[in-house]
């Protein structure tokens, strides 16, 4: 069996534990991208209470564009790296709106995917996972964010090295998935990680992939 056709396996075989979620249909690009920026290392919880503040406090974007980035910071601040993520989204601001005119990114829809990438990566605090998840979930778009449980699963089921960067990883991994798979798969390995293979005591009784899993292998009784 090849790494395409193990991902394969395992893709399906995630689908039928956990069904095929389906995308939702698109969302503002450009709020979908400063949720995903509220969202780096932290809970989606916190997230949802960062993004509330914000919308509360600045209920447009050009007013979080004009605001003080320390009023900006405390809105925030729920989120961690207040400063660091109210400095990323206020700088974006002031670039979309110099450089387009308007604060609205609905034109990545009209973009390829690799060009809305770029366009994204190039800001400090924007990285590919960010990009990715926002082109993803706000355009629907074949692209594959990593985040920590898929990296983690990746390594242990060696569909990738394990020394790869998640960087790495996210020109990787969209080598060997089937094609029209990457959204379920992705939802489904965060599923997979969160419910059975966790980061401290997985639960390889209840996993189909022992066979594969070089974690399984190295820490399993002779
Ligand atoms: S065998 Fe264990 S470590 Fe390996 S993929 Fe399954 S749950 Fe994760």
């Amino acid at each position: 069996m090849d790494i395409q056709q193990k991902t394969a396996l395992i893709s399906d075989t995630l689908e039928n534990m956990f069904g095929t979620p389906k995308w939702s249909g698109a969302e503002d690009v450009l709020a979908c991208l400063i949720e995903t920026i509220l969202s780096q290392n932290t809970t989606d919880v916190s997230r949802d209470k960062g993004y509330a503040r914000l919308k509360e406090q600045f209920p447009t974007w050009e007013d979080v564009m004009q605001a003080d980035v320390k009023a900006v910071e405390e809105s925030i601040k729920i989120v961690g790296l207040g400063n660091q993520k109210a400095t990323t989204i206020k700088n974006f601001l002031s670039w979309l709106k110099a450089e387009y005119g308007e604060l609205s990114l609905e034109f990545v829809h009209d973009l390829k995917t690799e060009d809305a990438l770029e366009l994204l990566c190039q800001h400090k605090g924007i990285g590919i996972k960010t990009a990715s998840v926002t082109l993803s979930f706000a355009c629907g778009r074949e692209v594959f964010p990593v985040d920590t449980h898929i990296l983690r699963i990746s390594k242990r089921l060696a569909l990738i090295p394990q020394n790869c960067s998640a960087d790495k990883a996210h020109a990787e991994l969209p080598k060997i998935i089937p094609k029209g798979k990457s959204y379920p798969f992705h939802m489904n390995l965060i599923y997979f990680g969160r419910r059975i293979c966790n980061a401290r005591k997985p639960l390889c009784e209840q996993c189909p992939f022992t066979q594969h899993c070089l974690y399984f292998e190295e820490n399993s009784e002779p």
